[in-house]
């Protein structure tokens, strides 16, 4: 029988990912005579959930189970749950099983899970009437992203992430890897991942900052080129082991399309507008402005960790036509949305005027007096009929898409180096 077994919520800021559990159980679920159906699956859900760690991803084990062995092997994912979850430290892991028939039936929760916030009272009712068996722990929040990793539709699942993890006696120590030597991967394999190497910070971001098992992560379009990718990098610390998971990464699947009027917090929205007001650059360097629609006005910010699109942002001005990306938030003054993605539709042409040049000594002219003309102060040369010349302001700005800088991406927008459109893709909006 073919099993679809979602986990979610093990970790805890102090200790813990998901995906190792994941790995963990599937590899114990192997021994027990399970066969993998695919790849293990990382769903990253609603990125402004409020109850995520970090960056909220849940899991999903396609397994081919032989009926007479299901039990076994369904016990033993929950004992490594168990085991490994941060249960002291705030974990609600859940976790449940699904058949290949009554996945369909979970797409809407997946896409809502994505996409919105989802309530415990539904997923519970969804798991009652058509988990095969699941099981939860304390709040049992986790069940949602377990049931909703489940659901994942599987055309949405295309990148993958090679996940190299450490030895126990390593978590929470620095990661031990050449930096050079993940620029030398990124140089070679650059076209089929993504995100490796911040230059505009000269960051590594293959590798968490948190005490956890992940040493590191290699996000790709192409599951071939990890295993290669991997080699390159000079590790000086011995690995655990390594597991590629299918994921939901990089395809824009959180954001949808919406007027002023009907943006929600805790949503991801795309939204087409004017440029409503001229940008302000914070003493702290985050750069707001308004942007309105036919149906209202929001504010926008591009916050420091941004890096230099906020310059692109404080380029822009009253009038320009723009679709800005990004996540609903709450704010004392008012909904904001801060911004992930920017696209320049249409630039609005400035002009200034200025006094017109001399056609002698080619300086600028004085003016006479109102309808007089001009006059050129160093040669003495008059126009009366001279007047003011418009002149095209050059605004440092193309029209085109433009993202944050690598270490601000979260991991569902789709980064704007890989060419090939998303499941969800925005590129014209
Ligand atoms: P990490 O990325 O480090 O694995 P995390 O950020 O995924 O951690 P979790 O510990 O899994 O965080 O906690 C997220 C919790 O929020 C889980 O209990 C999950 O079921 C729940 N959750 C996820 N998405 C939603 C959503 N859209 N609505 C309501 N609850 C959600």
């Amino acid at each position: 029988m073919r099993v679809y077994i979602g986990i979610d919520d093990t970790d805890s800021k102090r200790s813990m990912c998901t995906t190792y559990v994941a790995a963990v159980a599937l590899r114990r679920a192997e021994s027990l005579g399970a066969k993998r159906a695919d790849l293990p699956w990382l769903v990253r859900l609603n990125p402004n959930c409020p109850y995520k760690t970090r960056g909220n991803a849940a899991t999903c084990l396609p397994l081919e189970v032989e009926p007479s062995v299901f039990g076994a092997v369904w016990n033993s994912v929950v004992e490594t749950v168990r085991e490994l979850a941060d249960l002291e430290n705030g974990a609600d892991p859940g976790v449940a099983a699904f058949s290949e028939e009554s996945r369909p039936l979970l797409a809407g929760l997946y896409l809502r899970a994505v996409r919105e916030l989802v309530e415990l009272e539904s997923v519970l009712k969804v798991c009652e009437s058509h988990a095969i068996r699941y099981w939860a722990f304390g709040e049992s929040r986790g069940l949602i992203g377990a049931a909703a990793a489940a659901g994942a539709k599987e055309e949405t699942l295309t990148t993958y992430e090679l996940l190299a993890y450490r030895t126990r006696a390593m978590w929470g120590k620095e990661r031990l890897i050449d930096p050079e030597s993940v620029r030398r991967m990124d140089e070679l394999f650059g076209g089929q991942t993504f995100d490796n190497y911040d230059y505009d910070r000269d960051e590594v971001r293959i590798t968490p900052h948190t005490p956890c098992p992940v040493l590191l992560g290699i996000r790709s379009t192409c599951v071939e080129v990890l295993s290669e990718s991997l080699s390159v990098l000079r590790i000086n610390e011995p690995l655990e082991f390594y597991e590629v998971f299918k994921t939901n990464q990089a395809t824009d699947l959180h954001y949808v399309v919406r007027d002023l009027r009907s943006i929600r917090p805790l949503e991801s929205v795309v939204v087409r507008g004017r440029v409503a007001s001229e940008p302000r650059v914070t003493p702290g360097g985050h750069v707001f402005l308004k942007v309105s629609d036919d149906s209202g006005s929001v504010t926008v910010a591009a916050y420091e960790p941004t890096g230099a699109f906020r310059w692109v942002v404080a380029r822009l001005t009253v009038g320009d036509e723009v679709a800005v990306y990004g996540s609903v938030k709450i704010k004392p003054e008012g909904l904001t949305l801060n911004l992930e993605k920017l696209h320049v539709l249409k630039l609005k042409e400035v002009y200034v005027e200025r006094a017109p040049p001399c056609p002698l000594c080619k300086k600028s002219m004085k003016s006479v007096g109102s309808r007089k003309g001009y006059r050129c102060e160093r040669c003495g040369y008059i126009d009366p009929k001279a007047t003011k010349v418009r002149k095209r302001v050059d605004r440092g700005l193309v029209e085109g898409f433009y993202e944050v800088t690598v270490t601000a991406r979260r991991h569902l927008v789709r980064p704007l180096s890989l060419k090939e459109s998303g499941p969800n893709d925005h590129r014209s909006a």
